[in-house]
């Protein structure tokens, strides 16, 4: 029987990119709730690294399993960097992203290209059951693009435009995502710790 591993997430669509790339890891991947637990945890940490390990450890103390957590987001050069660590909160949590996508390209509405960097950022913390904590950090970086384009992905991905390969984030297949993406890099810097 394979070792067991939780990711502390809630998000089916993050559940399904973690298990394609860890699949082939020797850890059964379990979900929070495939392990039973149900539990509001505040992410008031300053940075994601801080965010990701406040829920891994706080699964981890509960269960005494080794519990991998991520938190991840958007950052935009002409907004400051926002939406940051809120990016999930950003204009409100029930907002829905089409409504959060149009609003972003409003506001860069005159801002040129050269000046419409972004990245996703995303950090995945380890808490061991010995109290050891280690964390990655993955970078995808991009624009924001001019239009909202892309049925595949989630969040903003139909803004995040990648120069390199002409394509918007929301187009990529999921293999592709994962090659490139901030959450497959964490990824693979985890699986290599764990
Ligand atoms: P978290 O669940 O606290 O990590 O919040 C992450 C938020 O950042 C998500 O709800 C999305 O708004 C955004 N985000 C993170 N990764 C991606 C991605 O791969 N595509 C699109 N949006 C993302």
């Amino acid at each position: 029987m394979k070792k067991q591993l939780i990711f502390a997430t809630g998000n089916a669509n993050k559940m399904r990119e973690i298990r394609e790339i860890l699949g082939d890891s020797e850890y059964e991947i379990v979900s929070m709730k495939e392990a039973g637990i149900d539990v509001d945890i505040v992410e008031d940490g300053t940075t994601f690294e801080e965010n990701a390990t406040i829920k891994a450890k706080t699964i981890m103390e509960m269960t005494g399993q080794l519990t991998l957590a991520d938190d991840s987001g958007l950052e935009i050069d002409a907004l400051n960097g926002e939406p940051g660590i809120y990016s999930a909160r950003y204009l409100g949590e029930n907002t829905s992203y089409d409504i959060k996508n149009q609003t972003i390209l409003d506001r860069l509405k005159d801002v040129p290209e050269e000046k419409r960097g972004a990245r996703f950022v995303c950090a995945i913390a380890a808490a061991f059951p010995n109290g050891q904590i280690r964390t990655t950090r993955g970078i995808m970086e991009g624009i924001i693009g001019y239009e909202i384009k892309g049925e595949n992905g989630f969040g903003y991905d139909p803004i995040f435009y990648l120069p390199k390969i002409e394509k918007y984030s929301a187009e990529l297949s999921s293999d592709e995502k994962n090659a490139l993406s901030h959450r497959g890099a964490a990824l693979r810097q985890i699986k290599g710790l764990i």
